[in-house]
């Protein structure tokens, strides 16, 4: 990946700044876990929602939307996001660029996606890359409480390595908790691929086979779709034809449809057009 030269002055005061920057975890060159705790007392949320973060560059304010993928039970050690570096200069190249301790702005929460209470249908959570924030947060959330709603997660990535929360899952499933978990890798001739042996192709490509798998009829599933929004709109269709209608469905857009940063090559740099919690809200 070609990383422009963000040369921005990244403010380390401000008035509005609110919480900071506590640990981050690297799991690639351009996935991370950042962990970012609020000064007194943390604001609630529910397991889905998301919340703002941002800092001041160049005198200006930049900011976010992230789900959390931290449980709120444990939102005292600040709330746990899991973030893909894009190569613009907008805001995740500043989020690279903060040291452990940094001030940040943090506001929220926001978002419906979020779980229907005392709901005993089996859930599918699909999600890209680190669409698979909110899910994990909700998952947590329900051990926490003693509550594990039967789940089933399709988490679908370039490269195996890109496989976030991949051991937690995993060992889950070791322990019979009632959450199975199935990613999938969609550049399965990539070298970086070799060593892989689990399913194959994009993540709406494997849901036939998933719900035939694992008995997820349309009277018994809830599906819950985050990230990419041309994989949500794909995975839409084959739940339709599955019988999994929109009142069956939830999902969370990440950007909107047809902005693809790949395609982006002009974009202007500086904190640009922000992410549009409006436009982008949960929608149920
Ligand atoms: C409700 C909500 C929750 C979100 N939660 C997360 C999250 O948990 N983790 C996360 O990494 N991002 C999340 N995002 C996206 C996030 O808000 C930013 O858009 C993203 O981090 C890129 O920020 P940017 O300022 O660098 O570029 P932006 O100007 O915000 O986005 C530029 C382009 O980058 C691409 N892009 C944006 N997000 C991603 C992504 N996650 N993976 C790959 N390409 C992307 C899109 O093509 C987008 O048009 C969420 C967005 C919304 C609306």
């Amino acid at each position: 990946m070609t990383m422009p030269d963000d040369t921005r002055v990244i403010d380390s005061a401000s008035e509005l700044y609110n919480a900071e920057l506590v640990r981050r975890v690297d799991e690639t060159d351009d996935l991370a876990y950042f962990w970012v705790r609020l000064r007194g007392e943390p604001v609630p949320f529910e397991p889905g929602q998301y919340l703002t973060i941002g800092v001041f560059a160049d005198g200006r304010l930049v900011q976010r939307p992230y789900s959390v993928a931290s449980s709120p039970r444990t939102a005292a050690d600040g709330y746990e996001f899991y973030v893909r570096l894009v190569p613009i200069l907008r805001f995740t190249t500043l989020l690279w660029r903060l040291p452990i301790g940094h001030p940040m702005r943090l506001t929220g929460p926001k978002g419906r996606f979020m779980l229907e209470p005392d709901d005993d249908r089996t859930h599918l959570f699909v999600s890209t890359g680190t669409g698979i924030a909110p899910f994990i947060s909700m998952i947590r959330t329900g051990l926490i409480d003693g509550k594990p709603r039967r789940t089933v997660v399709a988490h679908g990535v370039s490269y195996a390595r890109e496989l976030g929360y991949r051991r937690e899952l995993e060992r889950y499933e070791r322990d019979g908790l009632p959450i199975t978990y199935v990613p999938t890798v969609s550049r399965a001739a990539a070298p970086e691929n070799a060593g892989w042996r689990g399913r194959t192709g994009r993540v709406e490509t494997i849901l036939d086979d998933v719900c035939a798998d694992y008995g997820l009829v349309p009277e018994r599933t809830v599906v819950y779709i985050c990230g990419n929004p041309e994989m949500i709109l794909k995975t839409e269709l084959v739940l339709r034809d599955h019988g999994l209608p929109e009142p069956h469905v939830k999902k969370e857009l990440y950007w909107p449809k047809g902005k693809d940063a790949a395609l982006m090559g002009g974009l202007p740099a500086g904190g640009g057009a922000p992410a549009r919690e409006v436009e982008l809200a949960s929608q149920g």
